[in-house]
């Protein structure tokens, strides 16, 4: 079974306030890019990976990639104007033959072998899709304007991460409709595909802001690379 894992990173990362793309801020002194490139290299579970990259970046990407000595990835694809648009131009990357497609956002640093696990055993197990998953501790309330609306039943929610994992025919025609969801798992849910939640990571926070990456580095043991 192949398992190619399909790396959106070419987000602008507005919110860091960088002189380059979020995929390409320091963290321990290195694009934030190297740290999941590394593990999802050193994973047990993925074969092959398409980085795709902030448009006219594509060639840093290789050059991290071999600086890293990451020989699983294929290809540098330079990405689209929304998530959506570069997962489609990612997965296009992707060979006919795979028979999963991994999604995960370079956004989130510390992907684990044993979340992607976890996602494989539920596509094992004759999911569609599955994806990470983290119970809330904050209720969550629906608004209009300045009022509340609804409270939502805290126990059938659920924060969801990446990777997000599917079987690869499932993924391929479901990013096809052109549909501008923020996670594939929509899409494949939108075409009455059956997707599962897998226990989640804390540490799989999304970067977003400068005090995200202070934490992941924290979370690391300070500033240097070991
Ligand atoms: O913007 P946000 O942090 O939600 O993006 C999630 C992931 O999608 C990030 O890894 C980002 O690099 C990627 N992305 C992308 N192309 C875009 C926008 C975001 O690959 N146009």
């Amino acid at each position: 079974m192949s398992v190619w894992a399909v790396l959106p990173a070419a987000g602008r990362g507005e919110r860091l306030h960088a002189d380059r793309p979020k995929a390409f801020s320091p963290l321990r002194n290195r694009p934030l890019l190297a740290e999941s490139l590394e593990r999802l290299e050193a994973s047990t579970w993925v074969d092959s990976i398409v980085v795709v990259a902030p448009p006219e970046w594509e060639e840093p990407v290789i050059l991290l990639a071999e600086e890293l000595g990451c020989g699983k990835v294929v290809a540098s694809v330079a990405g689209g104007e929304s998530r959506a648009a570069s997962v489609r131009i990612g997965v296009g990357e992707v060979p006919d033959d795979a028979a999963v497609i991994l999604v995960h956002d370079a956004a989130r640093p510390l992907v684990s072998d044993a979340v992607v696990e976890r996602l494989l055993g539920a596509l094992n197990d004759g999911w569609d899709g599955a994806v990470p998953g983290l119970a809330l501790s904050d209720t969550v309330k629906r608004v209009r304007e300045e009022a509340v609306v609804e409270t939502l039943p805290r126990d059938e929610l659920r924060a969801v991460q990446t990777p997000q994992a599917f079987v690869a025919s499932v993924l391929r025609a479901a990013v096809a409709d052109g549909d501008e969801a923020t996670d594939c798992s929509a899409l494949v849910e939108g075409q009455g595909g059956r997707v599962t939640i897998v226990e989640g990571d804390p540490r799989l926070l999304k970067i977003t802001t400068a005090d995200d990456l202070a934490l992941v580095e924290f979370w690391l043991g300070g500033s240097e690379p070991a």
